[in-house]
């Protein structure tokens, strides 16, 4: 799908559906005068850079302002991770999962990255500080807690989370071809 031509320069060939063809013809139109030529390659790369921009902000809460902490600790017993707390680690981690294998090597995956409590699991009190949390792909989050919790555990943990977005996708009913639809990011702490 993507040829390398020369140094810098790609090929990039693929079938989109109409929906897809609308969306860039409109997304040309509304940036006439800024990209006179509507060269496609141009819009691709300016969408890409939204939908980058989008996706950076709602899993690791990247902002060009961020807004102070709050004083006041997570709520206990919530699994919720304060933005800050998002941003630092992802920082830290440079948005990869952090598991080292005993040779040494880091895990190379930059995708379906999740937060890990990695010193005291959430189960046993783990509070959500940057301490705390660090990123790890859906393969080594699930290690981690297997290894802490037992298998049986994270069975049963994977199947309910399986469950909820089935009940999600059924509840949705998404229409066909939403190629940008980006609710599907699973990345809740352990
Ligand atoms: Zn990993």
């Amino acid at each position: 799908m993507l040829a390398p031509l020369a140094p810098e320069r790609y090929k990039l060939q693929l079938t989109i559906s109409r929906q897809t063809r609308d969306r860039l013809e409109e997304a040309s139109d509304l940036l006439g005068h800024q990209l006179p030529t509507g060269d496609l390659a141009e819009v691709v790369d300016r969408a890409l850079e939204l939908l980058v921009r989008e996706l950076r902000k709602r899993k690791f809460a990247e902002t060009r302002t961020p807004r102070a902490p709050r004083s006041a600790p997570a709520t206990e017993g919530s699994r919720h991770i304060p933005n800050h707390v998002r941003r630092e680690v992802a920082l830290r981690d440079g948005n990869q999962c952090t598991f080292v294998a005993e040779d040494g090597r880091r895990c190379p995956a930059r995708r379906r990255l999740e937060f890990h409590h990695q010193r005291v699991a959430f189960a046993k009190g783990g509070e959500a500080t940057a301490d705390n949390i660090c990123l790890r792909c859906a393969a080594h989050h699930g290690l981690a807690t297997e290894h802490e919790f037992g298998r049986e555990h994270v069975a049963r943990r994977v199947a309910e989370a399986r469950q909820a977005r089935e009940r999600r996708r059924v509840a949705k009913a998404p229409s066909p071809g939403t190629a940008f639809t980006t609710s599907s990011f699973a990345f809740g702490p352990t």
